[in-house]
């Protein structure tokens, strides 16, 4: 029928809206507060939204906006100050200290703009961190860290430090530790914030090829072109969510907001 020509079917990623998709991290009504001496400064003003199994999302929003500490909540890095994160249908707040390290090696890879690798370790060393504290039976782990090398390119690298790599390299080593643990989902916080034009370009084409294999990325920046290149924008600004659409949605809205304060200067 002439309905199933412009289904939707076939699309690998949608807005949390109408998605079918199996919801891998849900979050609902997260407020997130620092204390400065006994003040309390609320920096996540209630946040809610859904990301679905193999999507590709963006994170965007001014430095200071509450990005990060929204990443530290999503990486059970930290806990809320209220509100609920549920991680593959389990709720966060009901683990303690240890049960919350364990489910963040086996659920979640990390991505940094610091790479945060470990200086004294090799490429290889580093990209086997996560498996010492998140052992899937039957995984031959050495093999699986050195085939992870090769995908990213660095297979002649494996056991150089990281300062005889260049800031790109030290990111692939950083993306190939963040996929030894086949995580749910893969949480890149500002991924090629020090990288150059042409390495982050490299990076951005490394996660579409991943998030074709199936893995979910949550990608968080302040970069509105980098939050072009995935399937769904989800804008934060002061500590709430002020917007979550497709990316033709979000690409749409940003030229006609660039258009009305290129006509508001004319006027
Ligand atoms: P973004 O990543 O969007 O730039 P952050 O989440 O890092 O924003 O920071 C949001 C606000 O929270 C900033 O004003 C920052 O100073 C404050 N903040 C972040 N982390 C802490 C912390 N550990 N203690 C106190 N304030 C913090
Ligand atoms: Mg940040």
């Amino acid at each position: 029928t002439a309905n199933l020509k412009n289904s939707d079917a076939g699309k690998i990623s949608k807005p949390a809206s109408g998605s079918s998709k199996r919801a891998v991290v849900e979050v609902k009504n997260l407020y997130k507060s620092y204390y400065l001496g006994k003040e309390e400064v609320p920096i996540l003003k209630g946040i809610n939204f859904n990301v679905y199994d193999g999507e590709f999302l963006a994170i965007v929003g001014p430095s200071g906006s509450g990005k990060s500490t929204l990443m530290n909540m999503l990486g059970c890095l930290d806990r809320p100050t209220s509100g609920t994160v549920l991680m593959n249908h389990q709720d966060v707040n009901m683990l303690d200290d240890n049960q919350l390290a364990y489910l963040r090696g086996k659920e979640i890879g990390f991505i940094f703009q610091q790479f945060n690798l470990v200086p004294r370790l090799t490429a290889y060393e580093n990209v086997m961190l996560p498996t010492y504290a998140s052992k899937k039976p039957g995984i031959d782990y050495p093999k699986k860290a050195k085939e992870l090398l090769k995908l990213v390119g660095l297979e002649e690298r494996m056991k150089h430090k990281p300062s005889e790599l260049s800031g790109g390299q030290c990111q692939r080593v950083a993306i190939a530790r963040a996929l030894v643990n086949d995580p749910t989902i893969i949480l890149a916080d500002e991924p090629t914030g020090n990288l150059d034009s042409k390495t982050s370009e490299e990076v951005l084409t490394f996660f579409r090829e991943l998030n074709q294999k199936g893995v979910t990325i949550i990608m968080i920046t302040h970069n509105n072109e980098l939050a072009l290149r995935t399937d769904r924008v989800v804008t934060i600004r002061d500590g709430l969510i002020t917007s979550d659409e497709n990316v033709e949605e979000h690409a749409i809205h940003m030229k006609e907001a660039l258009e009305a304060s290129l006509q508001t200067e004319i006027h």
